[in-house]
């Protein structure tokens, strides 16, 4: 059997444009399991053929369109033929990138003497944005190399190696780290408003932080490095999430400065942290509000330190010399533990 996929464009003047872009072939009889249906690589060479026709379209039309002169609705001057490479999720594309020069009916104006070219001005980076989201995405949650081989074994997606992923997860980061510096901007700006601050929620944000001490890649500089995450909640706003390496950080503190203003909080307002008992843990939150700071113990090590009263207790009883408190009327002061 035989299987061919045919793709029709339409384009805004109607006209239409048939592409045959791949054909699929199976023995008329079937002998294993395997040889039903579509399979991955085939798969791949379709996602690909149909981006490259989708994008090539696209961009033929978007040059087409621009090349109108504004001011007269002629076709302005070809300058000359150029390509561009974009990267996607489906494959790298090569498409026409043509300069065009300015329109006759404008050789008295300044603009004269320039080129233009639509589709360079079009792709302002090598990748499409939904491959840097995705690629940051998969290294974020997995190693680079690990989200590399996943993306280069699903999608006939552009080579990329580890490095690139790396390079486009902190691309990432940069811009999430700059959207929350401008939040933080903003919301400094409205902060003496008085009716935006009575807005303001009464309650008091709670800032949540764990570490951790991870192993550095062999030949690194240090041997582990210390990651701390942690999330800033406050009632009726959405939870910030936030992680930090506060050895390469330029300032550990702003992230987590960001977190609390885009949460509401305010210059001087008390904030409640709750962490595993390292006294650098609130040392941050302190750096990070130059504020108040009512420090709490989560209640797994809170849980652990009680565990280990009972256990001194219990070998108190095992003793031959009877203890001063029987162990059921032992109290733990909980309130005193929590809280330091
Ligand atoms: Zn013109």
């Amino acid at each position: 059997m035989q299987w061919t996929v045919r793709l029709e464009a339409r384009t805004s003047q109607g006209e239409v444009k048939t592409t045959e872009l791949v054909t699929f072939s199976r023995p008329g009889v079937v002998s294993t399991l395997a040889e039903i249906g579509l399979m991955l690589a085939e798969t791949k060479t379709l996602l690909a053929k149909l981006q490259a026709s989708m994008l090539c379209g696209q961009v033929a039309e978007h040059a087409a369109h621009h090349r109108i002169c504004t001011a007269c609705g002629v076709p302005q001057p070809l300058k000359d033929r150029r390509t561009r490479r974009l990267q996607t999720l489906f494959g790298t594309v090569e498409v026409d990138a043509p300069r065009f020069k300015a329109c006759r009916c404008r050789v008295t104006t300044p603009v004269a003497g320039v080129t233009i070219s639509p589709v360079c001005a079009l792709l302002t980076a090598r990748c499409t944005p939904e491959l840097e989201r995705v690629q940051a995405e998969l290294g974020a949650r997995t190693s680079f190399r690990d989200g590399a081989r996943i993306l280069e074994s699903l999608l006939p997606v552009s080579p990329a190696n580890h490095e690139s992923l790396r390079t486009r997860t902190h691309t990432v980061a940069l811009q999430l780290e700059a959207a929350d510096r401008q939040v933080a901007a903003e919301v400094m700006a409205v902060r003496d408003e008085p009716a935006k601050a009575a807005a303001a929620d009464a309650s008091r944000p709670v800032v949540m932080l764990d570490g951790a001490y991870i192993r550095a890649v062999p030949g690194h500089q240090v041997r582990s490095f210390e990651a701390i995450c942690g999330k800033v909640e406050r009632e009726g706003h959405a939870t910030r999430r936030f992680a930090l390496v506060r050895s390469v950080a330029e300032q550990p503190h702003a992230l987590l400065r960001a977190a609390l203003l885009d949460q509401g909080w305010r210059e001087g307002e008390t904030v409640t942290a709750i962490s595993d008992g390292d006294p650098a843990l609130p040392a941050l939150v302190r750096s990070a509000t130059g504020g108040p700071v009512e420090y709490i113990l989560d209640w797994f090590h809170l849980s652990m330190r009680v565990q280990h009263v009972e256990q001194v207790t219990e070998g108190l009883c095992a003793l031959e010399t009877p203890p001063l408190v029987p162990p059921d009327q032992a109290q733990i002061d909980v309130e005193l533990l929590r809280c330091g």
